[in-house]
């Protein structure tokens, strides 16, 4: 896209204000940023990184001011094109630079700036012995509290605590004229009349960009246990994944279908990587004999563990000593009994040693693209949905082989109500700038690559609009909508026109992340 007069405008008013290290306007960097990890977008005209959020508030001002569109991005770690735009000409806002944060043990807050990741989040509270109840997704080595919290995110902490939205406090949010509005009138509590911070929680960035999220402290229970389950049925997997997440005995649990275990997932467990964590649970193992058990019995249950059942469920206990976490352990084994069958648990010890793995697994086990899709269903209908699902592949089924697309499938509790059944989709395609940024050479050098696949891209494409429309025919609701799931078409008349006033009062001009949440 061809540089105009307004946009040397702008360009030149936001390096003045930022200072030029701070504005990307030219280069291969730019391409980078015009990918998720699924798709790729226009380049924008511009990358900011504010160091301050006096600076986040002063750029977005000037974009206001000159009616250029601003799309804020985290860690970019998501897929739904949350941050990429296909019409280009907008600012881009890397929040990462904004990673300072403040632990008050009294009043048992946290406040973090949008752009600190949930690992070093964890870092830093695990030194004074404290997490917070939701404590970051798998990918937390790169997303930013904000961007999660912008998305709705879940995983660490979920079974026990709920998604990134229930551990949130208040929020200091950038308005699109450049002012910052508090959500909470009261530093104790959220609840102070109507629940400004839910409303700015899953909005993707569409009312303003996060610049300080709090969240409430707890202390780490240092004990735990870790339990596997097989199950030989989907519908065995979701009664049991259901007992366990009412009875909330586990701080989170996930499962996965045998293709992940043996793929993308089961990849990690390879020898070279069970020696290479075999030094991490020692060093954190709660007793150094017990530790060593452990790596026993993962190097005895090998590559077995991986194939005992068609679902497998892994669960991650908690105990403030040992005793408790081993009670919670034998609640759960007596809640499982005569569902599925307790196998080897090297998995979920490899995630509660390493719960942010590197970003490995934006590409498949083979090098292939992957991208992942998800409902979150209610109890009654995860079991229907499968056998949808599993329909809607199999008429699919010879264009995938001929193709080389493949799934796998993984589930987790969102808390007592909600299931989320995840697709993963992987097929044979080149890599993006996003995925040659992320992994770099060295990694990439050692990975299978393929050549340019339009045929497999569109066929993915459709599929997942085609899976999308299965979840909304079982009712399902979303996270992660940004411009990737259907979300005002769900909304009452009474809730659509309520949400349009609200956007129109915060950002009368539509220009913060234009065209996500269908805005
Ligand atoms: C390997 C891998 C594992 C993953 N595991 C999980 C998982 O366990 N659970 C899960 O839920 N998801 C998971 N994800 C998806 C994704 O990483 C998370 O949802 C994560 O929360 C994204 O955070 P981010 O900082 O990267 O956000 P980004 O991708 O940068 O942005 C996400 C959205 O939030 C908006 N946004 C970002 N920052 C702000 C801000 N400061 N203010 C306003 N809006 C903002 C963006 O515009 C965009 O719409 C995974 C992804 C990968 C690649």
């Amino acid at each position: 896209m061809a540089t105009t007069a307004h946009d040397t405008t702008i360009l030149a008013a936001l390096q003045q204000a930022l200072g030029t290290d701070a504005v990307i306007e030219a280069g291969d960097r730019l391409d980078y940023f015009a990918n998720d990890v699924y798709r790729s977008g226009a380049r924008p005209l511009a990358v900011v990184r504010p160091t301050s959020i006096e600076a986040l508030q002063e750029a977005v001002r000037l974009c206001n001011e000159t009616g250029v569109a601003m799309v804020p991005r985290g860690g970019g770690a998501s897929y739904t094109d949350g941050y990429v735009r296909q019409e280009g000409g907008h600012v881009l806002f890397d929040t990462g630079a904004l990673d300072t944060l403040e632990i008050d043990e009294e009043n048992a807050i946290v406040t973090c700036e949008a752009g600190v990741t949930w690992a070093n989040l964890k870092a830093a509270l695990d030194a004074k012995g404290l997490r917070t109840p939701f404590w970051g997704p798998f990918s937390g080595i790169a997303a930013t509290v904000g961007g999660s919290v912008s998305q709705n995110t879940l995983s660490h902490g979920t079974t026990m605590h709920g998604i990134s939205a229930q551990s949130v406090i208040s929020m200091d949010v950038v308005l699109a004229d450049g002012s910052l509005l508090s959500t909470s009138a009261s530093k104790a509590t959220r609840f102070y009349g109507p629940d400004l911070t839910g409303l700015f929680t899953g909005d993707c960035g569409i009312f303003g960009i996060k610049a300080r999220i709090r969240l409430p402290l707890l202390p780490v229970l240092p004990k735990f246990e870790c339990l596997s389950y097989a199950f030989d049925s989907f519908a065995d997997y979701h009664k049991a994944s259901r007992k366990a997440a009412l009875a909330r005995l586990d701080d989170s649990h996930f499962g996965l279908d045998l293709a992940l275990s043996q793929g993308q997932i089961g990849r990690q467990e390879g020898v070279g990587a069970r020696l290479k964590i075999a030094a991490d649970i020692l060093r954190k193992a709660p007793n150094k004999l017990k530790g060593l058990a452990q790596l026993v019995k993962m190097a005895l249950a090998g590559e077995d563990a991986m194939k005992a059942g068609a679902y497998m469920c892994h669960f991650i206990l908690e105990g403030a000593d040992q005793d408790e976490a081993t009670l919670k352990a034998k609640q759960l084994r007596r809640l499982l009994d005569g569902i599925g069958r307790e196998i080897a648990n090297s998995i979920p010890t490899f995630v509660h040693s390493v719960p942010f793995a590197p970003l490995f697994n934006v590409l498949g086990p083979g090098g292939e693209r992957w991208v992942p899709i998800h409902g979150v269903l209610a109890h009654d209908q995860a079991v229907a949905f499968d056998a949808a699902f599993k329909a809607l592949i199999e008429s699919r089924k010879a264009e995938m082989e001929k193709l080389g697309v493949w799934i796998g499938t993984m589930f987790s509790p969102t808390g007592p109500t909600g299931f989320l059944y995840e697709v993963a989709l992987y097929w044979p395609e080149d890599r993006t700038a996003y995925h040659k940024a992320t992994l770099g050479e060295e990694y990439l050098g050692q990975q299978p690559q393929f050549a340019k696949n339009p045929d497999a891209s569109a066929f993915v494409d459709e599929l997942k609009e085609a899976i999308i429309a299965v979840y909304q025919e079982y009712g399902a609701g979303h996270f992660q909508l940004g411009r990737a799931y259907p979300y005002q078409q769900r909304l009452s008349v009474e809730a659509k026109s309520l949400l349009s006033a609200i956007k129109s009062e915060l950002d009368p001009k539509g220009l913060m992340n234009p065209g996500a949440l269908g805005f």
